[in-house]
């Protein structure tokens, strides 16, 4: 396919001001000689239709949760009911101004006020703030409370411990945060290892940030101690909430004991994510963290009856983000909820986990699992057993775009020697059995392919728009800005070639 700039014709145009407006003014009179841009080589001119269709054409190039299962384990890609768009739309919602009068957006702020109520209900936390705009963005801001939480207590306390199976955000928070990493092992079972826990916990330690169900999907059984052990020497236990597809109605973080909790509304509670739009990693703490939260939260003035902005106070980590978060991602997990209500919400975790533990017994006789044992929401098997025919994971995950389907988390987790040439799928509270049957049907298709026909999957895929690229070089040298001067039919080519575009 052309690129746009390739479409263009000398003297075609999308749009035309009319001339006579403008024939009396020239541009030199208004912008400074440097500023202007003499050579116009490099503008493309197409037409309207020209525009429309080649970026309908590449839109369908694209493949999205609305096409079919995207079973991207650790990172929840599900439908996203569409009444979520259509409350978020909203105009008194969509065009409030930030700096509106806090007597203009009531409903706005009430809806933040309902839905830290909702969340802290979900998670037995006691405060939410709605601020921070990612995942990686929350773990930030609940390593900076308990950062500050320490300060202000004349502690100091510099090392965070994470488990090798944490989501790769954590370590790099904690060390943004100021903190050092200690990283704790695994045990055969997938968990958390308590001997290694119990020697590397101090109280020099903030404290622990764990993922339960695990990155490999686990439920991590020996929570009560890990409680206590970080506890007993005067640390904090943080909690990475991004996904809680395998937690609603059944487990709160709050009661097992963690102090810091961050969810992804863009996972779990139901906005897209990834390339699909801004993301809120609300961060919710226990009460004694609350003076330390991200001013301002949302409160209540019961005499007024009234919404309002209240300041945190001296203490507070400070702002972490313009105004108030993303707030039409609030709107749709405020609309999800509801839209549910809880009998719902436990039976979307009921069905992902059940959704999980279905794919892995169908599979993981082709596809041996990291860890045999029942899994949360997700679950993580292994290519380990195509060494042999020459096939790697990545041959596995390429095959199956041929067949429709986005694939799978592949090498994350990754531990040897329980977790190597990990497969992480999760088919999420959305798909049906049919879909699952497909999917899963394929998988075992390509399991055979890779014993009988290894190059398949070597040269895979085949039926994409885009055929095998070179992975290194896609990394090491993407072209990134359009040259005309480089022939792009030597783009995939780059041997000999002197490209300065990155
Ligand atoms: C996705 C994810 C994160 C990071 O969230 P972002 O919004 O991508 O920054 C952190 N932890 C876990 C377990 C995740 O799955």
């Amino acid at each position: 396919m052309k690129l746009i700039f390739e479409k263009s014709i000398p003297g075609r145009d999308a749009y035309s001001l009319p001339t006579d407006l403008f024939q009396d003014i020239k541009i030199e009179d208004y912008l400074p000689e440097k500023h202007l841009d003499k050579d116009k080589k490099q503008l493309t001119e197409v037409s309207e239709v020209d525009v429309i269709r080649h970026f309908t054409k590449l839109s369908k190039f694209n493949y999205g949760v609305d096409d079919g299962l995207y079973p991207l384990g650790s990172c929840t890609m599900k439908y996203n009911p569409r009444i979520n768009e259509k409350m978020a739309a909203i105009s008194n919602f969509s065009q409030a101004h930030p700096f509106a009068p806090i007597e203009m957006v009531q409903g706005s702020l009430e809806i933040m006020y309902e839905l830290n109520k909702l969340l802290c209900e979900i998670t037995a936390m006691n405060q939410y703030t709605m601020a921070p705009a990612s995942g990686a963005h929350g773990e930030l801001t609940g390593n900076l409370i308990m950062r500050q939480y320490f300060i202000d207590h004349g502690e100091k306390r510099t090392k965070m411990l994470i488990p090798d199976s944490a989501h790769g955000t954590n370590p790099a928070s904690a060390v943004m945060a100021g903190f050092e990493v200690i990283e704790i092992k695994s045990n055969e079972n997938g968990t958390v290892d308590l001997n290694s826990l119990k020697n590397a916990m101090d109280e020099q330690t903030v404290g622990l940030m764990l993922t339960n169900p695990n990155t490999v999907g686990l439920y991590d059984k020996g929570i009560e101690d890990i409680e206590k052990i970080v506890h007993q020497k005067g640390g904090l236990l943080y909690y990475d909430g991004a996904n809680l597809n395998a937690s609603l109605g059944i487990i709160r973080p709050g009661d097992a004991g963690f102090d810091v909790v961050h969810l992804n509304l863009h996972k779990t509670f139901s906005t897209p994510h990834g390339g699909g739009g801004p993301g809120a990693g609300v961060i919710g703490v226990k009460d004694r963290l609350i003076p330390y939260l991200p001013t301002p939260i949302v409160d209540f003035d019961s005499t007024e009856n009234k919404y309002f902005l209240k300041d945190i106070g001296k203490k507070s980590i400070g702002m972490v983000r313009s105004f108030w978060g993303n707030f039409s991602v609030l709107v749709k997990t405020y609309t999800w909820i509801l839209s549910l209500g809880p009998e719902y919400l436990y039976q979307c975790s009921k069905t992902s986990i059940i959704n999980a533990n279905y794919v892995l017994a169908k599979l993981k006789k082709y596809y041996k699992p990291a860890y045999d044992q029942y899994c949360g929401h997700e679950c993580t098997l292994t290519g380990r057993e195509y060494k042999k025919y020459g096939i790697k994971t990545l041959q596995i995950a390429k095959r199956l775009m041929d067949y429709g389907y986005h694939p799978p988390t592949i090498y994350f987790p990754h531990f040897e020697p329980y977790a190597e040439e990990t497969i992480m799928i999760e088919p999420p509270e959305s798909e049906g059995k049919e879909v699952l049957d497909n999917f899963i049907e394929v998988m075992i298709k390509i399991s055979q392919e890779a014993k009988d026909n290894p190059d398949l999957l070597k040269s895979a895929p085949h039926n994409t728009p885009i055929s095998q690229t070179d992975d290194v070089m896609a990394v090491k040298r993407p072209i990134l800005t359009y040259d005309d001067e480089l022939e792009l039919k030597d783009e995939l080519n780059y041997q000999g070639k002197d490209i300065d575009y990155y």
